[in-house]
């Protein structure tokens, strides 16, 4: 039986994009093979790479200056591709710091440039977002970097940041995807896989193009952009079979009716657990209203005591990965794309039957 995972990620996937999967993996359009036996330079796989990349740019509404690169290492390895292909060594960086994957994305350009925090939430405890425009950027940054959606502590920015001439650089591991945004603003976006495009092993990197070209000459080459630009992301073997699942979910959210209709689920299945746990006299979320995240979901128990006789009695009936991240405690509830609201009512029902038992 299908459980209704509230992993943070690797995430739950569309039960049709694996059915799909399933359907078609050991005979992939009658080759007599799975597609992750065929070669990455075959042309029925180009097709596979060709059509993922046209859906997702069609989804995103990425304009045709903008590369979209397919690539490897997770988010993590963006941490340190991001300056070493952007900026110029001794070149100024700027960056927000909202929580855990803020600080570090900031320790790995640390290692690369001088790094000024323009804006920290450190004081609230990670639980707000700053204001917009409360701060200045170094005089000749080559990028604002911040994350939109700390999936650990489930803060989210509800406004994009205005960065002026400077590159706006935007970790959307936990959010691209879940609703429509305007790339135009944006100098680079990039995601790990794992939360809302498909399994893990693939990162995907929306850059534009002015901003590629001028790497420095110790970068290696896969982590290059202009080289994976011009190879079509296949300078070294990619992650095939991530790729083509990846391109299933774009599928998958073409058939849903494209982001405008998903995001304004994720705004129902969101508004809808809030409102449960605010009214609830037993659970709280402990995340300033205005900075509450669409897709990570953190709350507290009256008496944290219970918390582990609530993950395990969840994953009894069903509802499983509602422990929060190890360093922050408490519960979340991680509710990306392929979460259907009957998962957040039933995440709902469960709560209130265990707050009626034990509150
Ligand atoms: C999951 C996550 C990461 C880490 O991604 P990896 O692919 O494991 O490197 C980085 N940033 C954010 C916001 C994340 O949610």
């Amino acid at each position: 039986m299908r459980v209704y995972n509230f992993a943070a990620g690797p995430a739950m996937l569309p039960a049709q994009v694996l059915e799909h999967a399933s359907r078609e993996l050991l005979d992939w359009q009658s080759s007599g093979m799975s597609v992750m036996e065929i070669s990455h330079r075959s042309k029925a796989f180009m097709t596979v790479a060709q059509t993922a990349e046209a859906d997702v740019r069609s989804l995103l509404a990425i304009p045709p200056n903008y590369k979209v690169l397919f690539l490897q290492g997770g988010a993590s390895l963006q941490f340190a591709a991001i300056p070493l292909n952007l900026a110029p060594a001794e070149a100024p960086l700027a960056y927000i710091n909202t929580g855990a994957w803020s600080q570090k994305a900031i320790a790995e350009a640390r290692r690369y440039n001088p790094v000024t925090v323009v804006a920290d939430t450190a004081a609230e405890r990670f639980l707000d977002v700053p204001s917009a425009g409360s701060w200045t950027l170094p005089t000749g940054a080559s990028y604002l970097h911040y994350t939109p959606n700390e999936t650990i502590g489930g803060t989210e920015f509800p406004y994009v940041p205005d960065s002026g001439d400077t590159p706006l650089v935007a970790d959307m591991s936990s959010t691209l995807l879940s609703r429509p945004i305007d790339v135009s603003r944006f100098g680079l976006i990039y995601a790990g896989a794992q939360k809302n495009i498909g399994p893990s092993g693939l990162t995907l990197v929306i850059v534009r193009e002015d901003l590629i070209g001028h790497a420095r000459p110790e970068l290696p080459a896969v982590m290059n952009y202009a080289l994976q630009a011009a190879e079509g992301s296949m300078l070294n073997t990619p992650p095939t079979y991530a790729w083509y699942l990846a391109g299933l979910v774009f599928k998958w959210l073409q058939a849903e009716g494209g982001l405008a209709v998903i995001g304004e689920r994720n705004r129902q299945k969101a508004q809808r657990l809030y409102e449960y746990i605010d009214a609830s006299g037993y659970y709280s979320s402990p995340v300033a209203v205005r900075a509450r995240s669409w897709m990570n979901v953190p709350f507290k128990l009256a008496d944290d005591t219970l918390e582990a006789s609530f993950a395990k009695e969840a994953a009894t009936a069903g509802l499983t990965n509602l422990e929060g991240h190890r360093s922050v405690g408490g519960m979340r509830a991680s509710i990306y794309n392929a979460m259907p609201l009957a998962g957040v009512d039933a995440l709902i029902d469960f709560m209130r039957g265990f707050a009626a038992r034990y509150g």
